[in-house]
């Protein structure tokens, strides 16, 4: 099974490294903005020749805007425009470009509809005081050292880690994967090093392939199943998120940058703004640490997972409800579970999201006309059952597996199932697009492309 993951490492980085770092980060965005403005005065030149009745056929001819005719442009463009082009890799002004052309592709996308999801904008010029700077190397000589504490990347060299790679290193040795590309970026005040990889992959099998299991996200906790087990959040996720707010409480008593009068930032505030930014990397990584922990466990055990499809964008408008919900990754656990089901061999359902998994009694299949948020135990009137909220639910969704089986519905592709107005009762199954790759590590395909969406049959 061939699939691609991403390797992510913590570096060490020596001051000149860094600035080389920093040169070829540099590079990417002179390319991209120098090709953004060529883009757009093309575009604006053609509007205005329009306006002035020139026929289609002798307006200035448009720019390509694939990779390929970018780089075309700046190679030609670049003794001009950047002097100094020789001194930084070519692979820095391709991330920039790359960059580019993808934004362009999903705007024209997005406006002719031929893109589902949230509609994207125009691409913006990047700053310098507000991109990640990050560049990528997709050709040369990239590679893990055999001490696995060290990679080489072309023209940056010989770079430490701060963790060992061994668990890509082993792979590499092993012939089972195949480095496509290596990214340097900077995250939550650190240097990392993602690595795009082929892997292939053993053939795997649920250890209980018959098993079903349902998972309830959950606000106070990481996930209630239906097997009754609770899973917490991670230990210190909650000092973490402390300790956050009041960085955040300090960083807002100090002077920041105000666009509108010119004010610069202080350097206390740049100080506290950069102990803050670490604090928001700590908790998203004790956080997904938590998630991973999570879905690797239940995909490797169950045959079988059921999973409710919030929608977390309709939520979070919900300001009260919006920080818990962003913390509890429903949508990255459904992510990961997607990709670990289909690695492992088992598969994963998720629930319509207008499913009433807490509104319905797990007992005898009644459903409340309401329960409000605030109510932690689940009590039927019809049969008597009294059972916590979020057991309630996930054994609601562990059902749904056999419902979803005994129905013999194929699955059913197509977009539509977006739609509100759905009929109840239907079975389908949807694919969207993978969404943009989450865990920060930037140049990952999207995975999970084909997961079960069940669009369960609602009471
Ligand atoms: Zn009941």
């Amino acid at each position: 099974m061939k699939t691609i993951q991403a390797y992510r490492f913590a570096l060490d980085l020596t001051p000149g490294q860094e600035r080389d770092v920093f040169a070829h980060a540099g590079a990417a965005r002179v390319a991209h903005n120098w090709a953004l403005a060529r883009v757009k005065a093309v575009m604006d030149q053609r509007t205005a020749e329009r306006s002035y009745g020139v026929a289609e056929q002798l307006l200035t001819p448009s720019l390509s805007w694939s990779l390929a005719g970018l780089r075309k442009a700046w190679n030609q463009a670049k003794p001009d425009m950047a002097p100094w082009w020789g001194e930084v890799s070519k692979e820095a002004f391709n991330t920039g470009l790359d960059a580019l052309a993808r934004g362009l592709k999903n705007w024209a996308g997005s406006r002719s509809g031929k893109r589902a999801g949230r509609p994207v904008g125009f691409p913006r010029f990047k700053s310098r005081r507000r991109t990640t700077p990050s560049v990528r190397f997709t050709t040369g000589a990239i590679r893990v050292e055999p001490d696995r504490m060290h990679v080489v990347l072309p023209r940056l060299g010989r770079l430490k880690l701060h963790e060992s790679a061994r668990k890509l290193a082993r792979r590499l040795e092993a012939g089972t994967a195949r480095i496509m590309s290596a990214t340097v970026r900077r995250d939550g005040g650190r240097w990392h090093v993602s690595f795009t990889v082929g892997v292939e992959r053993a053939e795997r099998a649920p250890a209980r392939p018959s098993s079903v299991v349902g998972v309830d996200v959950g606000i106070l906790h990481l996930a209630v199943l239906s097997t009754g087990e609770l899973i917490d959040n991670p230990r210190h996720l909650v000092a973490a998120q402390q300790r956050m707010r009041a960085l955040g409480r300090a960083l807002s008593r100090k002077t920041g940058p105000d666009r509108r009068t010119g004010q610069r930032a202080s350097k206390r505030w740049e100080r506290a703004a950069a102990r803050l930014g670490r604090a928001h990397a700590r908790v998203a990584n004790l956080r997904r640490d938590g998630l991973h922990k999570l879905t690797t466990r239940l995909a490797a055990e169950h045959g079988t997972v059921v999973v409710e499809d919030l929608n977390v964008t309709g939520m979070l408008a919900n300001r009260r409800l919006a920080r818990h919900i962003a913390d509890a990754g429903f949508a990255e656990i459904r992510r990961q579970l997607a990709y670990k089901t289909a690695w492992n061999g088992g598969r994963l359902l998720v629930a319509d999201r207008w499913y009433p998994s807490s509104k319905t009694c797990s007992g005898c299949g009644t459903v409340k006309a309401k329960l409000a948020l605030s109510e932690r135990e689940y009590a039927c009137e019809a049969c008597g059952l009294i059972i916590d909220r979020d057991r309630n639910a996930a054994l609601n969704l562990a059902a749904l597996a056999a419902e979803f089986d005994t129905a013999g519905s194929g699955p059913v592709a197509g977009r539509g199932a977006d739609q509100k107005t759905r009929i109840r009762g239907q079975v389908a199954v949807k694919r969207q697009p993978g969404t943009a790759p989450a865990g920060q590590t930037g140049t990952v395909p999207p995975q999970g492309r084909t997961t079960n969406r069940v669009l369960a049959k609602a009471h």
